[in-house]
């Protein structure tokens, strides 16, 4: 089932739009399912998942981060796993920022990190408001051990995907002002948005990196 999924997803999505396996909550033997049907980027918000399923999966993957840092630092920030993540998609500080800089001079590794937009500009949502997002990428452009490739989004939840677009078009907006900006150590290459019930709409608002999860694994459990 799984593999059938990520094959059907992989047959339509448009070139040059990559797919990651949003994988919260499933088993490591799920994942290597998704990763054995093509799919090349698992995605984990919570620490304990990664935890468990990590040291499980023998299928070589990229590694994203898209939970929350300031919750999860203490086990973000360790070593084995900055050596583990490709990307941390959910910056949404300064501080987070320079924290994972510094952690990763000492391994030494420059470590991809999108930011993360609070396209809804909801309270309970990480991510920093749009207006925002600019100084923090200027910010950002001077540390030496991360480097800023692009911007990620959740937006607000919907029943309708359509409902969804003004969120990703703003989000699209923000993130090619930046690239016109030409920053120095800043690379705007990835916009990720778009997660099952939205996903199409991003694509055709610009995302070029989809976190799926439950049109590939099912309902969570
Ligand atoms: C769970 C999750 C997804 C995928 O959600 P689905 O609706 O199951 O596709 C994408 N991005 C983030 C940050 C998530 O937490």
């Amino acid at each position: 089932m799984i593999a059938e999924n990520v094959k059907r997803i992989l047959a339509e999505l448009p070139q040059g739009v990559e797919l990651e396996a949003a994988a919260k909550t499933r088993s490591a033997e799920e994942i290597e399912e998704a990763i054995a049907a093509g799919v090349k980027i698992i995605g984990e918000n919570y620490m304990k998942d990664m935890k468990r399923v990590y040291p499980e999966v023998k299928l070589k993957a990229r590694w994203h981060f898209i939970g929350s840092p300031k919750t999860q630092k203490h086990d973000l920030l360790k070593i084995k796993y900055l050596k583990a993540f490709d990307m941390i998609e959910t910056v949404d500080s300064f501080e987070v920022a320079q924290a994972i800089s510094e952690k990763c001079a000492r391994i030494p590794k420059i470590m991809p990190i999108l930011i993360e937009v609070n396209s809804g500009r909801e309270p309970q949502k990480s991510g920093v408001m749009p207006e925002e997002v600019e100084d923090l990428a200027k910010k950002i452009s001077s540390l030496k051990n991360v480097k800023l490739m692009g911007l990620m989004t959740m937006g607000p939840r919907f029943g309708n995907p359509e409902d969804s677009r003004p969120y990703f078009k703003q989000t699209k907006q923000i993130f090619e002002r930046i690239k016109s900006l030409q920053l120095p150590n800043v690379e705007m290459k990835y916009l990720s948005m778009g997660m099952t019930n939205s996903y199409k709409v991003a694509i055709e608002e610009g995302a070029n990196l989809v976190r799926i999860g439950t049109k590939i694994f099912g309902e969570r459990r």
